[in-house]
C-alpha cells in the first residue's frame, strides 16, 4: 500500500477475510452474519474500533449484516449510559447495524431452557461449591483438577435446585450450575465452567425478573447462534475458549452452528487499552471523564478532533492477525494528519499573544484581506479576514536579538504577514521588569496580497490576527497522558501518568470567523496544527482543543525501523 492511500479505497484481505471467503466459494455459507458484542460497562475505545472495523468491514465487504449486540449479562458492571453511548460511537466510527440491534439478555429465557437441557442430558449440575473452593478444585496447568462432591447429584436433584436459584431462593455465591465435561482436561476452560451464577442486581433491561446470569461463556456462542451468526470473531484471549464455545454448541439443539475466530487485539504506545485501566482513570479522576481528549475511548479521540475516517484507516493500515504487537501512536497520528490536511479549512488563531501597532495605518481604519480556506481543495471557498493597525502575532515570532537561523520578525526585519502586507519591525516596548509588550511597526501599502513590486523578498510569513476583530478563546493543548511508551509496565499505572498532558492557554486571539464553530469542528490553525471546537465553548469564550500539531513524526519511526 503506497504510503497515501487509505486502506478503504482497496479491498482489505486478512487471514479471516479468507477463511469467509472459502467458506462461501464452498457453500458452507450463504450470507456472512458478524457481530460485534460489546459489553455494557463502560466506553468504547480504539481497540474496540479495530474489532467494529473488521465485524462490520467484513460484513460490508461480502455482502452480509453485522450485529450490535450487547453482552449484557452481568447486571452488577453494566448501565443504560454505556449501552447509549456505545451505540453513539459505532455510528459515529460510520456503521450501521441497520434493524440487527440485539441483547444477550434477549435470550435469556431460551438460554435458560438450554441450561435445563443440558441439565436433562446430564451434562450440567449445579455446583454448592464456593468461588475460591472451584478455583482450588481446578487444579492447575500442570495438575488435573478433581470433581466436586456436588458433580453426581441426579438431573432431578440438580433441576430442583437450578428452578429454585432462579426463583431467587438462595444467596449469591452459594451455588452455580457448571457444565459436566472433564476435570481432567488439558484445556482448563473445559474443567466443567461455570454457565450460570447467582446476581442479585436488577438489570438495566430485565429488572428483577432474574436472579441467576449465564456467564460469557454459556451465553455469547448461544447468542450466536439464536442470530445466525456465521463467523464470530473475538480476540485472541478467547482461543482457549474455543473448544468450550464448540463443546456448548455441539451439545445444544442451536439453530445454527458459528464458528469463533480470534485475531490479536490492539495495543498502543502511550497509552492503556483496557476497560478496567480506563474505568480507573475515570472514577479516580485522573482525567476529567470518559471523553476526556486525552484518553483513547471513541468520546475522547472525536472531543480531540480526530475523524471516524482516519480511525478507519488507521484500522485498516494496522491490519488483522494472530501475531500480538503493540501499535505506534504515532501511526495513527499519521492518519489524522493525512486525512485533516486534504479536509480541514485553515484559519488564523495566536495562542501566544503580542501586540503589534503599525504606526503608518490609519487609525479608526480597517479593511478586510481574501484568506483561502484550504490550499488543498481546489474548490475551496474563500472568506474576508479583517485588518487593521494592531494586530496580535504569536509571541516566539519576534526576537530582539536574533540568532543567526531565526527568519522571523526583528528589530529592522521585514516580513510578510499572511494574506496581507509586508511588515517592518521598528521597536520593541518593554514593561518595567524588561518585558515586549508591544512591537512598533510600519507596513509597506504596496506589498498587498503578500508580494512587493519591486520583487524584493522576505524569509518568514507570519499569521496574525486584528486586535480589534479578535475573539479570546482558551485552547486546550494535550500530550501523551503517559509518559512510558508502555505505561504500568514496570510499575503502578497511575505513576507513569504525565502530570503535563494538559496544558489550558487562555488569552488566545482567535480570527472572528472562528467564534461559533460547530463543536467538533477541525480546523487548521495556521503554522499551529489541528484544533477542534470543544463543546464547552460558547459564542463569548470559544473553546479549542488541540488536536495534533503539524509535523509528522511517523515516516522518521519508520526510516528507523529499517
Ligand atoms: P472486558 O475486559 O470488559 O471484557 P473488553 O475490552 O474485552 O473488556 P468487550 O466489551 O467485551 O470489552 O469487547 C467487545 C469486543 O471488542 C470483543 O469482541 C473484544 O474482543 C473486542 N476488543 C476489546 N478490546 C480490543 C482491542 N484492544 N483490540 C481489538 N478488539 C478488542
Ligand atoms: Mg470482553
Amino acid at each position: 500500500m503506497s504510503d497515501d492511500q487509505t486502506s478503504e479505497e482497496e479491498l482489505a484481505s486478512d487471514f479471516i477475510r479468507n477463511v469467509v471467503r472459502d467458506d462461501l466459494a464452498v457453500g458452507r455459507t450463504e450470507t456472512v452474519v458478524t457481530r460485534f458484542p460489546p459489553e455494557p460497562n463502560g466506553h468504547l475505545h480504539i481497540g474496540h474500533a479495530k474489532s467494529i472495523c473488521l465485524n462490520f468491514g467484513i460484513a460490508a465487504d461480502f455482502g452480509g449484516r453485522c450485529h450490535l449486540r450487547f453482552d449484557d449479562t452481568n447486571p452488577a458492571k453494566e448501565e443504560q449510559e454505556f449501552i447509549d453511548a456505545i451505540k453513539k460511537d459505532v455510528h459515529w466510527l460510520g456503521f450501521d447495524w441497520n434493524q440487527h440491534l440485539y441483547h444477550a439478555s434477549d435470550y435469556f429465557e431460551q438460554l435458560y431452557d438450554w441450561a435445563e437441557h443440558l441439565i436433562d442430558k446430564g451434562l450440567a449440575y449445579v455446583d454448592d461449591l464456593s468461588a475460591d473452593e472451584i478455583r482450588e478444585y481446578r487444579g492447575t496447568l500442570t495438575e488435573p483438577g478433581k470433581p466436586s462432591p456436588y458433580r453426581d447429584r441426579t438431573a432431578e436433584e440438580n433441576l430442583v435446585i437450578f428452578r429454585r436459584m432462579r426463583a431467587g431462593v438462595f444467596e449469591e455465591g452459594s451455588h452455580v450450575l457448571r457444565a459436566k465435561i472433564d476435570m481432567a482436561s488439558g484445556n482448563i476452560n473445559l474443567r466443567d465452567p461455570v454457565l450460570y451464577r447467582i446476581v442479585h442486581a436488577s438489570h438495566p433491561r430485565t429488572g428483577d425478573a432474574w436472579h441467576i446470569y449465564p456467564t460469557y461463556d454459556f451465553a455469547h456462542g448461544q447468542s450466536d447462534a439464536i442470530e445466525g451468526v456465521t463467523h464470530s470473531v473475538c480476540t485472541l484471549e478467547f482461543e482457549d475458549h474455543r473448544p468450550l464455545y464448540d463443546w456448548l454448541i455441539d451439545n445444544l439443539p442451536t439453530p445454527s452452528k458459528p464458528r469463533q475466530y480470534e485475531f490479536s487485539r490492539l495495543n498502543l504506545t502511550h497509552t492503556v487499552l483496557s476497560k478496567r485501566r480506563l474505568i480507573q482513570l475515570v472514577t479516580e479522576g485522573h482525567v476529567s471523564g470518559w471523553d476526556d481528549p486525552r484518553l483513547p475511548t471513541i468520546a475522547g479521540l472525536r472531543r480531540r478532533g480526530i475523524p471516524a475516517a482516519a480511525i478507519r484507516d488507521f484500522a485498516g493500515r494496522i491490519g488483522v492477525t494472530k501475531s500480538d504487537a503493540v501499535i505506534e501512536l504515532e501511526l495513527l497520528e499519521h492518519c489524522v494528519r493525512q486525512l485533516l490536511n486534504k479536509t480541514a479549512e485553515r484559519r488564523m488563531a495566536v495562542l501566544d499573544p503580542v501586540k503589534v501597532v503599525i504606526e503608518n495605518y490609519p487609525e479608526g481604519q480597517s479593511e478586510e484581506l481574501e484568506a483561502i480556506n484550504n490550499p488543498e481543495d481546489p474548490d475551496c471557498d474563500k472568506r474576508m479576514v479583517p485588518f487593521s493597525r494592531e494586530l496580535y502575532i504569536e509571541r516566539e515570532d519576534f526576537m530582539e536579538d536574533p540568532p543567526k537561523k531565526f527568519f522571523r520578525l526583528a528589530p529592522g526585519r521585514e516580513v510578510r504577514l499572511r494574506y496581507a502586507y509586508f511588515l517592518t519591525c521598528r521597536e520593541a516596548i518593554k514593561n518595567d521588569i524588561g518585558e515586549i509588550i508591544e512591537l512598533r511597526c510600519s507596513y509597506d501599502p504596496e506589498t498587498r496580497g503578500g508580494s512587493a513590486p519591486d520583487g524584493r523578498k522576505v524569509k518568514a510569513t507570519l499569521h496574525w490576527v486584528s486586535a480589534e476583530h479578535a475573539a479570546t478563546a482558551e485552547i486546550r493543548s494535550y500530550s501523551h497522558l503517559f509518559t512510558r511508551p508502555n505505561p504500568g509496565a514496570e510499575n503502578d499505572v497511575i505513576d507513569d501518568i504525565n502530570p503535563d498532558s494538559l496544558m489550558v492557554m487562555k488569552g488566545c486571539q482567535l480570527e472572528p470567523s472562528l467564534v461559533g464553530f460547530e463543536p467538533g469542528q477541525t480546523v487548521q490553525f495556521e503554522r499551529l496544527g489541528y484544533f477542534c471546537s470543544d463543546p464547552e465553548g460558547t459564542a463569548n469564550k470559544p473553546v479549542f482543543n488541540r488536536t495534533l500539531g503539524l509535523r509528522d513524526t511517523w515516516a522518521k519511526i519508520q526510516k528507523k525501523g529499517e
